[in-house]
């Protein structure tokens, strides 16, 4: 003990020189660079940017007040000489460690945009865009990588409410055009019946007044339709749970056709059913699945010029129920075709014929086959006529 204290005494006093020959070299060093000690320190630290300098080894030599704040630590004490992993959550860690390590490695810089950081203590979503550059010192060395990352987290919410904004645009801009294309389409048959209507009141002639009434019943019918269109549109978007049971959709099909009779003939269409001896079972809600068929079919006559064929084929295979609709119609351009499942989309073309929809029967099919599990294609040339084909599983007789 006794024999100790000198040297002990030496020890502290070494280490104090050495302290104070680091402070002296510190300051000498600020001073030659900016003129005035401390200085350097106190812009950096007011930067608003996050600046670090890591060794070799991956411990701070330095770090600005802002990259502190990156990792919820107040004082610089307590970071130099610490490593990233000492500091931060271990997957962050790992992620800026092998970022020093590829900066180290290569010599070069490195850019990252786009980082999501949770603040280790906020628990507040940080985005940073950051570049690290290798630190070289005087003889052409890497000793350790100095990082710069920016706080973009203004900038992003920024360009998300910018987003969110056009959206919600797009969605006024889209209920705009609904409401003006639906007041026109259901305007359409009511105008058509009140003509009639007036007819009807003045012109006893019994050939008249039966054209008349004929009129009357098919815009009503038509008006009906749209009506239920927007019904079922509706429904579907609240999710509505679908009843399940066996359906032969060939039994469905001949009850679509006898419904569609009055429109083919006036049309003066041919229509022609193919279908198999054996039934063509799926399982389906009958009132969903009748509104797609009747939609598909529907459209075939519709978008065919008078005396027309159309072509309706089910094709029983062990695993599935082939419906496929075919028609010597307009048919549907490449560009229209990526368009005619959504919602309220009318081809031009479709605009300019007699009984306009409100362009949401396909948008329905569409929704109604996928929740029964089944697919929807379309072939088609414009002037050639198109095919629509649906794919539904099959039930086995039996089950
Ligand atoms: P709409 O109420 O207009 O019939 P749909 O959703 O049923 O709406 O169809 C969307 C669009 O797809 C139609 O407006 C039309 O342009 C096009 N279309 C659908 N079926 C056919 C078809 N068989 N032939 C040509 N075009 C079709």
């Amino acid at each position: 003990m006794v024999e100790e204290e000198p040297i002990h005494a030496d020890l502290q006093a070494a280490l104090a020189e050495a302290q104070q020959r680091i402070t002296d070299l510190e300051a000498a060093l600020a001073e030659r660079q900016l003129g005035q000690p401390g200085l350097l320190r106190t812009v950096i630290d007011n930067l608003p940017v996050s600046i670090y300098v890591r060794d070799r080894e991956g411990r701070f030599m330095l770090a600005n007040a802002s990259a502190l704040d990156i990792m919820g630590v107040d004082e610089s004490q307590l970071v130099v000489g610490k490593k990233v992993s000492d500091l931060m959550p271990a997957d962050i860690a790992a992620r800026w460690e092998a970022e020093d390590r590829q900066v180290l490695e290569t010599g070069r810089s490195l850019e990252k945009e786009g980082e999501m950081v949770t603040h280790p203590v906020t628990g507040e979503t940080v985005w940073y865009d950051t570049t690290k550059v290798p630190l070289v010192d005087e003889a052409g060395q890497v000793i350790g990588i100095i990082g710069i990352s920016r706080d973009t987290s203004l900038s992003r919410a920024v360009e998300q409410r910018e987003v969110e904004l056009t959206m919600a645009r797009e969605r006024v801009e889209m209920l705009r055009r609904f409401i003006d294309d639906a007041s026109h389409d259901l305007r359409t048959p009511l105008t058509s019946m009140s003509l009639s209507l007036a007819v009807l009141q003045r012109n006893p002639d019994p050939a008249t007044q039966q054209r008349h009434r004929a009129i009357l019943q098919s815009q009503m019918e038509h008006l009906l339709q749209l009506l239920d269109d927007l019904l079922s549109t509706s429904r579907l978007d609240r999710r509505m749970t679908i009843e399940l049971r066996q359906v032969d959709v060939r039994v469905m099909l001949q009850g679509i056709l006898l419904e569609l009779r009055t429109l083919a003939e006036r049309k003066g269409h041919a229509v022609l059913f193919e279908a198999a001896g054996e039934p063509a079972l799926v399982l389906a809600d009958e009132a969903h699945l009748r509104r797609a068929l009747m939609a598909i079919v529907t459209n075939a006559l519709n978008y065919t010029p008078n005396g027309g064929t159309i072509t309706i084929r089910v094709t029983p295979t062990p695993g599935q129920v082939t419906i496929a609709v075919t028609d010597t119609g307009i048919g549907i351009s490449p560009a229209e075709r990526a368009h005619i499942f959504e919602r309220f989309y009318r081809a031009d073309r479709a605009r300019n014929t007699e009984r306009g929809g409100l362009g949401l029967g396909l948008a329905i099919a569409h929704e109604v086959i996928e929740v029964h599990s089944g697919r929807i294609e379309v072939e088609s040339e414009p002037g050639q006529g198109s095919t629509f084909t649906v794919f539904l599983p099959r039930v086995n007789k039996t089950a």
